[in-house]
């Protein structure tokens, strides 16, 4: 126990606050320490584990700070209301204001290192769910091979996206697939293909503007990209350079370079949609036909 574990001390009293910290230190826990109300707002950190709150404190009192904690470590951090109020009515406040538990002064050291570690317990459970939630999150959105939004967030994104768009905006979406793919696979074997994959995400993903286009794999060798705020003019520039880009690279594999070409499709929607799910329909298929076309003119292209 302590090991790493990180323990808000926020106490005006400057003997109780001594004496909790040594405790603390002593037991392998990190210390931050306040001696005021105003210092714990300041102090709070995510890495917080466990506050210790004395509930007097001039300026800010100690309900304030449990909820400073609360809000900054996302609920994660297990806050002890440390008072010198033991009626019954100022415990359920304490407890109702947010805080997880309380313990009456003058503190017992026993009691309080194994109400701190209780708290660590809870603490450290609260962590790995919060971090088991946000992986299964990621899983759920992304595409394990490459790493791209999957074509569930491609989707959720293209409609968030129309039904933002205003009168005089537009949005581009470049459909792209891989020029006869089956052959590298066939040459190369399925993991080479694999890996050349991945490759060419990467290649269109630092073609695009980072932060405001979205890269998305659509399914099998086929790629798509929501541009916002496009005109067609800046789309057809952003496909043909994705194309060069992609023509010239060479992937590595083991002892063989592997050189592929893309065809790409584009769509665009100048200003809002009535009926956003048909428009969506719409901007897909016509990225699609656009797509048929450069393969039909012979692949490597760009068709609009
Ligand atoms: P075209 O130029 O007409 O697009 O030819 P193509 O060979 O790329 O098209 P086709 O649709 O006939 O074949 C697509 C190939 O992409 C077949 C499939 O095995 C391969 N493919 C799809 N997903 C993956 C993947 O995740 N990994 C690998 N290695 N290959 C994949
Ligand atoms: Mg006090
Ligand atoms: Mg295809
Ligand atoms: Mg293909």
């Amino acid at each position: 126990m302590g090991d790493g574990t990180v323990v808000l001390v926020a106490e005006d009293d400057p003997v109780s606050r001594e004496i909790m910290t040594h405790l603390l230190e002593r037991n392998g826990y990190q210390t931050v320490v306040a001696a005021n109300g105003y210092e714990a707002m300041e102090a709070i950190t995510p890495e917080v584990d466990v506050a210790l709150v004395d509930w007097m404190m001039p300026g800010v009192d100690g309900v304030e700070v449990c909820r400073r904690v609360n809000e900054i470590t996302g609920g994660v951090a297990y806050t002890i209301m440390i008072t010198a109020r033991a009626e019954k009515s100022d415990i359920v406040h304490a407890l109702d204001s947010g805080a997880d538990d309380y313990m009456t002064k003058p503190v017992n050291h026993q009691e309080l290192m194994a109400r701190v570690r209780s708290g660590e317990r809870l603490a450290r459970r609260e962590r790995e769910l919060a971090r088991a939630y946000a992986e299964a999150q990621s899983a759920a959105e992304h595409d394990p091979l490459t790493g791209l939004m999957n074509r569930r967030s491609f989707d959720r994104e293209l409609s968030r996206h129309l039904c933002e768009l205003r009168e005089e905006e537009s949005l581009a979406l470049l459909m792209i697939d891989i020029d006869h793919f089956k052959r590298v696979n066939d040459h190369f074997g399925h993991q080479a293909g694999d890996q050349v994959l991945r490759e060419i995400a990467r290649l269109i993903e630092r073609e695009v503007r980072e932060g405001t286009d979205i890269v998305a794999r659509y399914g099998g060798e086929e790629l798509v990209v929501i541009a916002p705020q496009t005109s067609s003019h800046c789309a057809l520039e952003i496909a043909r350079r994705v194309r060069r880009r992609i023509a010239r690279a060479r992937v590595e594999v083991e002892d063989d370079l592997i050189s592929v070409t893309v065809s790409i499709g584009v769509a665009i929607l100048n200003g809002p949609a009535d009926d956003v799910e048909e428009a969506v329909r719409l901007l897909i298929e016509e990225a699609d036909r656009r797509l048929y076309e450069a393969k039909h003119a012979g692949r490597n292209r760009v068709a609009a």
